[in-house]
């Protein structure tokens, strides 16, 4: 990849070197069917049972919690599906990912005796740590750690939610592996029938060398997170700085008050006004800077991007923003001239419009 510069790991992160060694051992060692009954199968069947188990170490939760899945949205859909029974009443949080609020089905609110939110713990546009929600008022928490895990500390536990889902690609390892947790004693309904793999909770054959991997990039995770949050977190800083300096008119969004800021530092988004986002993020790709606009999801869909909308009401606002997101490998370097590359690119940009 040359000295291309990749500030896009929110979208999708560089798989660990730890997680495509054992997708690879995985995929080449344990290649039998986990349902099948013969010794190729029962060794796969064990290998999966202990990625289970390895995830519900590192995520606090029981093993036979975990569910396997392909994808956080298969994850979201199949958490909302599970609640989805008469006289249920979803609320969706404004700050939903698309992969959520699209999947919620409309609820008879006139009788409702069951709440359900939906709301994520951090945002995957700011990086903003949400306020967990008021428990009194609902029954059942469906909860979005997709920008969270592997990055901040998170323990199922702790936080007291219902359902809880992530995606290995967002914390090193390989598309293909994600998870969701469903608290012990609530249903899952499933999706997809078929048939019984996942304790009947999702037909298909599992992906194991992604499910493994994904365990493995999560140990790894854990054993780094200090140092690396130290580094990202330093690293967004320098971003911060350099960028508040040369361009002094730019609106970090999600950061009103930097001192009281709650932020998951591998994200960092900022406006820059006179500018379009799409414009800047595609000027610096040509330089070989990767950042995007917003979402990954939503590229190509000429809407502003409904978290800032919600957030600043600013159409403007939103339309010049892009997201920068880190990883622990990004070095303060690349940081200082990435900083200082978008700071020309802006100005090329509006002096470009104002001519
Ligand atoms: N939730 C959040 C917070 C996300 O960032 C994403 C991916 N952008 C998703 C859900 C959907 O993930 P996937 O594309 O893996 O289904």
């Amino acid at each position: 990849m040359g000295n291309k510069i990749y500030l896009d790991s929110a979208a999708m992160s560089k798989p660990l070197p730890c997680a495509v060694e054992e997708y690879n051992l995985v995929l080449n060692e344990y290649f039998g069917n986990p349902s099948s009954a013969h010794e190729y199968g029962q060794r796969a069947w064990e290998e999966l049972e202990n990625a289970r188990r390895r995830i519900a170490r590192y995520m606090d939760c029981g093993k036979e919690e975990v569910i396997f899945v392909s994808t956080a949205t298969e994850a979201a859909k199949l958490a909302i599906n599970s609640c989805n029974f008469p006289n249920t009443g979803f609320t969706c949080g404004e700050l939903e990912h698309h992969s959520v609020s699209e999947n919620i089905p409309i609820s008879d609110s006139d009788n409702v005796k069951t709440k359900v939110i939906c709301q994520m713990i951090v945002n995957n546009e700011t990086g903003n740590i949400l306020k967990i929600p008021d428990r009194s008022k609902y029954d059942v928490w469906i909860c979005d750690a997709t920008a969270a895990v592997g990055h901040i500390p998170v323990s199922f536990k702790e936080l007291g939610c219902d359902y809880l889902f992530a995606d290995g690609v967002k914390f090193g390892s390989v598309p293909g592996g994600a998870f969701l947790i469903v608290k012990g004693t609530l249903p899952i309904v499933p999706v997809f029938l078929g048939g019984g793999q996942e304790y009947g909770a999702r037909a298909g054959t599992e992906n194991l060398p992604a499910i493994c991997a994904m365990a493995k990039a999560l140990e790894w995770q854990k054993e780094n997170m200090t140092a690396n949050l130290l580094h990202v977190r330093n690293m967004w800083l320098t971003m911060f700085d350099t960028l508040s300096a040369e361009i002094p008119d730019c609106q970090f969004n999600g950061v009103d008050n930097l001192a009281t800021a709650n932020i998951n530092p591998y994200i960092l988004n900022v406006s820059f006004p006179g500018v379009e986002g799409s414009a800047l993020a595609l000027m610096l790709s040509r330089k070989g800077i990767m950042v995007s606009t917003g979402a990954a999801c939503t590229t190509g869909d000429n809407a502003p991007s409904h978290v800032l909308m919600e957030m600043y009401n600013d159409e403007e606002r939103a339309r010049s923003a892009i997201r920068i997101s880190f990883s622990h490998d990004n070095t303060l370097e690349e940081v200082d001239y990435v900083a200082k590359t978008i700071a020309e690119c802006v100005k090329d940009l509006i002096g470009a419009s104002v001519r």
